[in-house]
């Protein structure tokens, strides 16, 4: 749908029990959210999707689970307790934080970005363009000054056995330090890739825009271990694999774009960046990240570690430390995109409208809803098919009110079909089934319910 907004897309997710504020009962925390039944449902569903397609059916691609919490060396090495850091800037006149590469977001919707911008060219672009503060109007800003975004915690029982430690920032410090075992263990040749999904945590100065900023959020991210030389290769392979993945989740192709990192915005270790970008509601936003890291994170952890990371090649017997390719995307960040993506209003007739969620029927957070016609005469061998189906998959059973308005609540939660149990089936033993986005009915056999349902929603 043209023109939806961040707010509509808040509402729905709330009134349909996808996500709620967190802590909503204390009055919240800002920026932090919880996500309901049907939420968690759609969250497993793109989960097992992407584990589906970057490690079932990739047969370079090994899994793992990494700890949250781990030791504090790590982040000391990879430089996240150096410069994770990120451009803070306060309104002198009412006070309000700003990170200052977001407020040029912004302002340009997406258009530019100062990633990797100095201090000093951030200022500039800042004041020349007018890009007054968002909440008082005023253009009066503090110097920037630099924020690290890591979240400490300690662990220990007593004061002074305390040690600090940090809730991971990003995913991917976990799998660079279990390079080796994996290595071994799967007795793993180059090139291949480690993927994992998880949450990670960042204080970040400006969370906000829904669930797309978030201080804990989860990440899905693929580490791949290739030999250096064939790295740019990789590179290509990966960025479109991903974009792939996308289109095959359904995102429209005119709301997706690639956009590489220039020269000037590359971290110093990059050898390539490309952000995947999605039209949000509130304007373009990076959705994936996939950038050639070089050899840097294996090679500082063999730094620090002292630990040989290298890999002894078995057919050419050289040792080398692998470049790495990383593509990592924000689980709630896609899951936005494709809500956002999905929400439709659609004119059903004269003055009708309906609301339907045209989501991929893989990804639904239900897959079937069995309607009894009449609750009292139906009723029974609709629960009886219903418990054979929510066996196989998540179904739902409705009987409350009219057929056309347990229709309309399937539609809006994007359920991709309805069974319908009348007379026929229990005298001839067949079902209507609706199709959502086509509305159309047909009917089948019992015995073939299952397949049927599997035909639909399989990626
Ligand atoms: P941004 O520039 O938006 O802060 P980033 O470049 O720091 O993002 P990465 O470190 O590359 O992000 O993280 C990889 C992915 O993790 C991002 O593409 C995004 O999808 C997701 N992500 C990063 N930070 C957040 C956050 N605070 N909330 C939700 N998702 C996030």
């Amino acid at each position: 749908m043209n023109n939806l907004t961040m707010e509509e897309i808040v509402n729905y997710a709330k009134q349909y029990g996808f996500i709620f504020q967190g802590s909503e009962i204390y009055g919240g925390l800002a920026n932090s959210w919880d996500y309901g039944p049907l939420g968690t449902l759609l969250k497993e569903n793109i989960r097992n999707a992407w584990k589906q397609k970057f490690v079932q059916e990739n047969k370079y691609n090994y899994g793992l689970d990494a700890a949250i919490i781990m030791n504090p060396k790590v982040w000391v090495a990879s430089g996240h307790v150096a410069s994770f850091a990120d451009p803070l800037i306060d309104c002198k006149k009412c006070k309000a934080r700003h990170r200052a590469d977001k407020l040029i977001e912004d302002f340009t919707k997406g258009e530019v970005t100062a990633d990797g911008w100095s201090n000093e060219e951030i200022e500039n672009y800042i004041s020349k363009n007018n890009i007054v503060c968002p909440v008082c109007g005023k253009l009066d800003y503090t110097p920037i000054r630099k924020f690290n975004l890591l979240f400490e915690t300690s662990i220990g029982v007593t004061d002074d056995t305390k040690n600090t430690v940090y809730l991971r920032g990003e995913t991917a410090q976990g799998i660079f330090t279990n390079f080796k075992n994996v290595e071994r263990s799967m007795r793993a040749k180059v090139p291949f890739g480690i993927a994992q999904t998880g949450k990670a945590f960042r204080n970040e100065i400006t969370p906000g825009n829904f669930i797309f900023r978030t201080r804990e959020f989860e990440q899905m991210e693929l580490e791949f271990f290739c030999k250096p030389g064939t790295d740019l290769e990789w590179f290509g392979y990966w960025k479109n694999y991903c974009m792939d993945f996308l289109r095959t989740l359904g995102l429209d192709s005119e709301k997706l774009r690639m956009r590489d990192h220039s020269k000037e915005e590359l971290a110093f270790y990059s050898k390539a960046t490309t952000d995947i970008e999605y039209l949000f509601p509130m304007g373009w936003g990076e959705l994936w990240g996939i950038a050639d890291r070089t050899d840097y994170d294996l090679g500082v952890h063999q730094e620090a570690s002292s630990q040989d990371l290298r890999y002894l090649d078995p057919e050419t017997n050289e040792k080398y430390l692998p470049y790495v390719i990383e593509p990592s995307v924000g689980l709630d960040r896609l899951l936005l995109a494709i809500l956002s993506n999905s929400y439709t209003l659609e004119e059903v007739g004269e003055n009708d409208t309906r609301v339907v969620l045209k989501i991929n029927p893989a990804l639904a957070p239900v897959k079937v809803t069995i309607l009894p016609l009449i609750k009292k005469v139906h009723g029974e061998k609709a629960t009886e098919i219903y418990s054979e189906l929510c066996r196989k998959f998540s179904a739902s059973y409705d009987e409350a009110g009219s057929i056309g308005k347990r229709y309309r609540r399937a539609d809006a939660v994007g359920t991709p079909l309805c069974v319908t149990v009348d007379d026929n089936t229990i005298n001839n033993g067949t079902v209507t089934i609706r199709n959502r986005d086509t509305m159309e009915q047909e009917t089948i056999k019992i015995e073939e319910l299952e397949d049927y349902i599997v035909k639909i929603t399989t990626l």
